[in-house]
């Protein structure tokens, strides 16, 4: 396999450093949530570099922005690279961009490296990964996937403004026009993104090939019991909702630890009414899990269920656990990851496998081809905060490994 010449540094940084420069300057870190006005901004800024570099630029409805480097072959499937460029709010300057303004640079590598494409390269920078307040994340490639519903689209923010009229104002087309893609159309889509954990650097790699991304899924836990004086009602006669509440949170941290590879959060804890006079009559937690291994979440269902149920007989309440749709884990094409493998030893450098705990486009994607995703290191681990870091020596060789598993993919298959 024919390889491909090293990212000019320089050049890569331009672009990080531009696009890091359009942000929201009243907020903390690099913020730029989408739906506002400098996401919007940000996005044609991206369609210009794109349009620079010689790709044909489209803007599809939900304004995912799309540019393309035709290949020779005339053939109907496109190789996808790209990431976002939206960041959560006090966000960091690396999480997204450097798929995005890699994915630019792999396009100006392929051609100085003297490659022609067989398959068109579709660049991509996909509209609001980030969880909005809709609580919705993944909306342009959600909506590429066909998987963006009108039942999302009616869904409200706390102001009553559903997420199909926050769109249409922010310049949007809530009718999704042309952001469908066909179930065919995609040979692979290989995303390059930070890790935003502590392994890599850990383990002192500069490379992590990923194996899947994890499954989320989220619940809520209603205890009700009685409202009593705290003075005068003995520890024995009382129906106490806050401690049954603070028992799930301590299951929900056991349940996670005691998995081989999972991860269990208590975002929220209610109590009702909250004065250290009254006993608690009703308290509302909220949680989640996080897991790459689909079984293990029937096995953690069924332990939540008898925690709650545990903790509110011990005490007389009533109690309802309630699981909101969840995001199954998603692997990884065996195939593509193969490719990335092999290009990535081919450029000579050792690399982990390893699962995403956060969650991707790729998510989406997978329900229209093959993906794969590289992870660069994250300094400290840290992500989604100002303190963001990854050195760009280590991002350079990430765009490297991210060009050449193209070159290889696109060769590959064409054999
Ligand atoms: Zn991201």
């Amino acid at each position: 396999m024919k390889d491909v010449v090293f990212p000019q540094i320089d050049r890569l940084m331009a672009d990080l450093d531009g696009l890091a420069g359009l942000v929201d300057s009243s907020r903390p870190g690099w913020s730029r949530v989408a739906m506002t006005e400098v996401d919007t901004h940000s996005r044609y800024w991206v369609a210009d570099r794109m349009r620079a570099e010689g790709l044909e630029v489209r803007v599809d409805g939900i304004g995912n922005v799309i540019g393309t480097l035709r290949g020779r072959g005339n053939h109907r499937k496109a190789i996808v690279v790209g990431s976002h460029t939206d960041t959560v709010d006090g966000g960091g300057r690396y999480d997204g961009i450097v798929g995005v303004v890699g994915a630019l640079e792999v396009v100006r590598m392929i051609r100085e490296s003297g490659i022609v494409l067989e398959h068109d390269l579709r660049v991509v920078d996909f509209y609001n990964e980030e969880a909005n307040r809709f609580e919705l994340s993944c909306l342009g490639s959600r909506a590429m996937a066909g998987a963006l519903t009108s039942k999302h689209l009616a869904t409200q923010d706390d102001h009553g403004r559903t997420l199909g009229a926050t769109l249409e104002a922010a310049g949007w087309d809530p009718q999704l026009a042309g952001t469908r893609w066909a179930d065919d159309e995609v040979l692979g889509f290989l995303e390059l993104h930070i890790e935003q954990g502590p392994i890599l650097e850990r383990q002192g790699l500069p490379l992590g090939v990923v194996t899947s991304i994890c499954g989320i899924s989220r619940f809520r836990a209603m205890f009700t019991g009685q409202r009593d004086h705290a003075g005068t009602t003995p520890m024995t006669s009382r129906h106490d909702a806050g401690c049954a509440a603070a028992g799930v949170v301590l299951a929900v941290e056991e349940i996670a630890t005691s998995a081989e590879s999972a991860v269990g959060t208590v975002g929220s804890v209610t109590f009702t009414p909250e004065a250290t006079s009254v006993v608690t009559e009703s308290a509302l937690l909220t949680a989640e899990f996080r897991s790459p291994d689909d079984a293990w979440f029937t096995l953690a269902r069924e332990q939540i269920a008898e925690a709650t149920a545990k903790h509110a007989e011990k005490r007389g309440l009533e109690h309802s656990v309630q699981w909101l749709p969840w995001e199954r884990p998603t692997a990884m094409d065996d195939h593509v990851s193969s490719v990335i493998s092999s290009s990535v030893g081919q450029l000579g450098h050792p690399a982990a496998h390893l699962y995403s705990g956060a969650g991707h486009d790729g998510v989406q994607m997978a329900k229209l081809g093959p993906v794969g995703m590289i992870f660069i290191p994250s300094a400290g681990g840290r992500s989604h905060c100002p303190e963001e870091f990854t050195d760009p020596a280590q991002i350079a060789v990430g765009v490297h490994a991210l060009a050449q598993s193209v070159v290889n993919l696109d060769q590959e298959s064409t054999r």
